[in-house]
């Protein structure tokens, strides 16, 4: 049997400080084998710290994808469905006819091209480099795919794939945004928040006698229960007619108060027969008020989104290219020289190239009012470079740099 030799606890801990010293060593020598590249800066370090927790939400984002697509679609759906089955008919008696006419036109010129966008964004591919064959514009190689990476092109960690002009992941979109869907997905978010704002400005008079009315009988099934088919199923009509109720009918349906003028009486006789009566066409009131509050959240919403998104465009750069251009900015400023977006041509000129119109032949009116399949100018794997000649000249003691992100 052999003999347990027992350590003194003095040689015990300086024997465990000298164990758990060593494999500190093995661990630090581990670490620099794995990280260490003298490239490497701070960026590069957060990046692949956080590199675990990247994977965690990629993953999540990725099976969360659908779910956010028929989020928005039955989203949207709703507020068309709400806007043509109850508020076009309560506003045709509202207005007269040539602003009805205004507002059908103007609304259907603006579903049909939500719908013909949010399509062309989801369905359109934003672009990928070309697989196996030679990108003689590279500019670098994505440490994911292990391939050249064009000008302007990022690697997207949800879709695992180098995207060219990668602008961001849109959830909604369950795909990238980039060079080929780009203008798609700028021209859903602005005929969504700008039919929404129309539906909002519309609705006002639906809005105004549902909110503030305390009628047992909302408005829209007092007028329309006899002229529309379905009202009596949104109503809850069981085939009666039902009319708002006067102070004396409230009156006698609470159980005969008389005192009809005094106020809390009626008070008391409207509440008593709100019970006994039920609210006809609570659901119709319910629908009215999402449609106008879920409007009005989306108008401001969206419209932060896309103001952003717009100032992006005008600037010429994408989501991504913004942080970049931010940070050569503050480097050069630091380094005393000056950095300009080599792919800035000017506020007008970027929205031509970004809208398309840049091609000879195309015009605002076609390309961009309605519904147009036109591709943007260029492969996504060459890019044009600003030459500089602006008005915004960088002062003479600075040198201009530029970079290609
Ligand atoms: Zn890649
Ligand atoms: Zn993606």
């Amino acid at each position: 049997m052999p003999a347990i030799r027992l350590l003194s606890p003095c040689r015990f801990v300086s024997a465990t400080i000298a164990g758990i010293r060593q494999q500190l060593r093995k661990l630090k020598l581990l670490t620099l084998g794995l990280f260490y590249n003298e490239h490497c800066d701070f960026f590069y370090a957060t990046e692949t710290c956080l590199n675990p927790a990247f994977w965690f939400v990629d993953n999540y984002v990725r099976h969360l994808g659908p779910i956010f697509v028929c989020v928005l679609i039955s989203l949207v759906g709703a507020v068309v469905i709400i806007a043509y089955m109850i508020v076009i008919p309560y506003e045709i008696y509202q207005k007269s006819t040539p602003a009805i006419c205004l507002y059908l036109t103007v609304g259907n010129w603006i579903l049909v091209n939500t719908i013909f966008h949010y399509g062309k964004a989801w369905t359109t591919s934003p672009g990928h480099p070309p697989e196996g064959d030679l990108v003689v514009e590279s500019v670098g190689v994505c440490k994911s795919c292990i391939a050249p990476k064009p000008p302007r092109t990022h690697h997207c960690r949800i879709c695992g794939r180098c995207i060219l002009q990668m602008d961001h992941h849109c959830p909604w979109l369950n795909q990238c945004v980039g060079h080929y869907n780009h203008r798609y997905f700028f021209f859903t978010m602005f005929y969504i928040w700008l039919g929404c704002l129309v539906i909002i400005i519309g609705m006002w008079p639906t809005f105004r006698d549902h909110y503030w009315s305390d009628s047992p009988v909302v408005a829209w099934c007092d007028l329309l229960y006899d002229q529309l088919f379905y009202a009596p199923m949104l109503c809850g009509g069981t085939g009666e007619v039902v009319r708002p109720l006067s102070k004396q009918m409230a009156s006698e349906w609470s159980g005969g108060a008389d005192g009809a003028d005094d106020k809390t009486d009626t008070t008391d006789a409207s509440t008593a027969s709100l019970r006994s009566f039920g609210v006809r066409g609570i659901s119709v009131h319910n629908a009215v008020l999402f449609e106008f509050f879920i409007g009005l959240a989306i108008v401001f919403g969206i419209g932060a989104l896309m103001s952003w998104h717009a100032l992006l465009i005008t600037r010429g750069e994408t989501s991504i290219e913004q942080h970049i251009n931010s940070e050569m900015t503050k480097k050069s400023k630091r380094e005393g020289r000056f950095y300009k977006n080599p792919y800035d041509f000017g506020p007008r000129q970027n929205w031509r190239i970004f809208l398309g119109l840049d091609v000879p032949g195309r015009t605002f009116w076609r390309h961009v009012l309605l519904p147009s399949a036109h591709l943007p100018s260029g492969d996504g794997l060459r890019w044009r470079s600003a030459t500089y000649q602006f008005d915004d000249q960088p002062p003479p003691s600075l040198t201009v740099v530029t970079s290609v992100a």
